[in-house]
């Protein structure tokens, strides 16, 4: 899977990108990311990406030329890979927005299943809307407003990139976590020690008894 991300702050990025399971996931080519800085494609020697809005109002808008010239590098670079690949690759663009549709586990899931993702990240009072003629989906990670769409694109690569198959350990990771099934979350868990100031480990999970084990994880997945 190849993820495209469209900013102006590519540096962001760094620390969320190379941590942990995203990291070893490029390691072990399940995924590549591709940061593309809007920056480059503005307009005039000052490389203008904004402009003040029409009507009026506070702060400034991104502008449809540097948006739209972004995302058409992003897809030539998929073009190109198309051309070498003998497999009919799928490609979606998204923008991040609070206006979009709220982001889930199933869509995570969806976005998974994706060969080529762009994620274009907005920033100040936000796009020219003429943009989203050139888009695919909008996503919201959620009913409030943050500074710009770096935030929500890492929270978008994490959850995806979770889900691609190979990058987590165990076989059943993914498939026994929370919202894996609409509305379920997980049941609780527990590690060493069995007592730690008189709060005890359940009996059954010292037990040894799977089909017990497995009996007290689904109730206490309904209970939660
Ligand atoms: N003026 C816009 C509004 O009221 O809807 C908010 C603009 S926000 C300061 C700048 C950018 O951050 C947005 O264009 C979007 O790309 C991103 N952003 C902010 N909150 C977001 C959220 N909850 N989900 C996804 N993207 C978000």
């Amino acid at each position: 899977m190849k993820i495209q991300v469209i900013t102006l702050f590519p540096e962001m990025f760094e620390g969320v990108l190379n941590t942990s399971m995203l990291r070893k996931a490029q390691d072990k080519k399940l995924v590549e990311y591709k940061l593309i800085n809007l920056r480059n494609f503005g307009i005039g020697p000052r490389k203008q990406v904004d402009d003040t809005p029409y009507g009026g109002g506070d702060g400034m808008v991104l502008r449809v030329e540097p948006l739209l010239a972004a995302v058409q590098h992003a897809m030539s670079s998929i073009r190109q890979a198309q051309d070498r690949s003998v497999t009919n690759r799928q490609s979606l663009v998204v923008l991040m927005t609070p206006r979009g549709k709220k982001f889930t586990q199933a869509k995570a899931r969806e976005l998974s299943r994706i060969d080529n993702l762009i994620l274009v990240c907005g920033r100040y009072e936000g796009y020219d809307e003429r943009v989203t003629s050139f888009i695919d989906e909008q996503i919201s990670i959620g009913d409030y407003v943050l500074t710009g769409g770096e935030l929500p694109a890492m929270v978008v690569i994490d959850a995806v990139t979770r889900l691609i198959p190979g990058v987590l350990g165990g076989t059943t990771s993914a498939v026994r976590e929370s919202f894996a099934q609409a509305g379920v979350v997980e049941y609780p868990q527990y590690t060493r020690p069995e007592k730690f100031r008189g709060l005890k480990v359940p009996k059954v999970l010292l037990s040894g008894h799977h089909a017990e084990v497995e009996k007290w994880r689904t109730g206490q997945q309904r209970k939660k």
